[in-house]
């Protein structure tokens, strides 16, 4: 494998621009590469596993737009569903029976779903969730997890993962104390931390709200028996359950991580996949919690373009080809093998490394572990990950540009890619 530096001439110019015209340059924090040093790569278009920047250069993508391309980019029965779509207009702000056919393939796919709100993203989709939970329950407070991401409303930049991670700041300015004030966090993967929350606050919770498979602090499997546990003290303290299945819905089973533990929440919330790479988030849940929702019952939340027959054309098609037999099996396979294969390649290279993979999302992070929760997370070598990212990205492979985010695979994933992504990781490995 050779080792030369990639020209991304054209992506510096435009990312030099755009630091006139946007926040640091982006739409979204860390796409700006901070935590990884060097500059970003800009890009032109997408294609199955691939993404190619301005400059021409191809690279193999592990980050699938953050996790909705799942059947590869531009899947061709994804863009000819657009297209034809697209015909008929791109919003009708009424209703369209798209939106129930994708609700009801979720609520047919999601155990704790009898019925679903669409929205336009996972931030909105747990704003969402968030004002259902408080209102059926009558409390104010709830329990989230340190490293854990729900999106960038107020009451959930309280030690939160993400880019919130990746840049080290702790809460954002600009989130006044009251929004924060019923925020309590607990450590991820600590049912006694929870528990003594529960006893601390009795009759004060109205839920727990978690990434059931963490991917905001990087990869981070949950404990045997710690949804299990959740779900009990939920149900102990008259609290709800709430998985944000943002990342892991449709992405670690068909049915999420609800289906793949066999733990059933009261509420979920979706994103990301369900969208096929349009903007889409959901939340869903008990029949009669949702029915608190307007106009069925008092608690106000709208959208303009809301269940917009592109983005439920998106998330149909994606389901449908979800479906097809065969479809975790091989992302799956896959993925073990990614990860496998990348942890194996530290090992032999005298890296300590930890890490893992559920399905279509891996993780690997540069501290000997094991890790289970954000604190250990945060022992890894951010520089050292920094290296390998850049040495990765110059061998044509596109990975999160964050220690603390986790990696995604796709049915367009071959084995020949993976091939190639072990073997670059054992080049930059060996130098690093
Ligand atoms: N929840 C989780 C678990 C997420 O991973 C994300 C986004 N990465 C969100 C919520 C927020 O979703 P969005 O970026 O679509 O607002």
């Amino acid at each position: 494998m050779v080792n030369t530096p990639i020209k991304t001439t054209k992506s510096q110019e435009i990312f030099a621009a755009a630091q006139n015209l946007m926040p640091g340059g982006v739409s979204s924090p860390v796409r700006a590469f901070k935590s990884v040093g060097g500059q970003p790569i800009v890009f032109d278009r997408v294609k199955d596993a691939y993404i190619w920047d301005v400059d021409g250069n191809q690279y193999i993508d592990y980050v699938g737009t953050w996790g909705p391309a799942i059947c590869g980019h531009a899947h061709p029965e994804v863009t000819a569903a657009l297209r034809e779509a697209l015909e008929k207009g791109t919003s009708f702000g009424a209703p369209s029976v798209l939106e129930n056919v994708l609700a009801e393939m979720v609520i047919d796919a999601v155990p704790s779903i009898e019925m679903v709100r669409f929205v336009n993203s996972g931030t909105e989709a747990c704003m969402g969730v968030l004002r259902v939970m408080r209102a059926f329950t009558n409390r104010d407070k709830i329990i989230k997890f340190e490293g854990c991401y729900h999106g960038h409303a107020d009451t959930f930049l309280v030690k939160a993962g993400s880019g919130v991670a990746t840049l080290g700041l702790p809460d954002s300015p600009g989130v006044p104390k009251s929004a924060t004030s019923s925020t309590l966090t607990a450590p991820y993967n600590d049912l006694e931390a929870v528990k003594a929350l529960f006893e601390e606050n009795k009759d004060e919770i109205a839920g727990v709200i978690l990434e059931p498979v963490v991917g905001n602090a990087g990869f981070i499997a949950p404990d045997a028996g710690f949804l299990e546990g959740l779900r009990e003290l939920t149900h102990e303290y008259g609290a709800l359950l709430v998985f944000d299945e943002v990342m892991t819905g449709f992405r670690i089973a068909y049915g999420g991580a609800q289906e793949k533990f066999g733990i059933t929440p009261d509420l979920t919330t979706l994103g990301k996949v369900i969208g096929g790479g349009l903007p889409v988030g959901a939340y869903g849940g008990r029949r009669d919690i949702m029915s608190l929702v307007a106009p069925a019952g008092p608690v106000y939340q709208a959208g303009t373009l809301s269940g917009n027959p592109l983005a439920m054309t998106a998330g149909i098609k994606t389901l449908e080809l979800l479906q097809k037999p065969g479809a975790y099996e091989y992302l799956d396979r896959i993925t073990k093998k990614l990860a496998d294969g990348l942890l194996q390649v530290a090992k032999e290279t005298g890296h300590a490394v930890c890490g893992g993979q559920i399905s279509a999302m891996f993780g690997l992070f540069f501290t000997s572990g094991p890790v289970h929760n954000y604190e250990d997370a945060k022992k890894s070598d951010t520089a050292k990950f920094g290296r390998f990212h850049r040495g990765m990205l110059e061998r044509g492979i596109y990975l999160a540009p964050s220690q603390f985010e986790a990696g995604f695979t796709s049915l367009a994933h071959t084995d020949e890619d993976i091939d190639q992504t072990i073997a670059a990781a054992r080049d930059v490995l060996s130098n690093l």
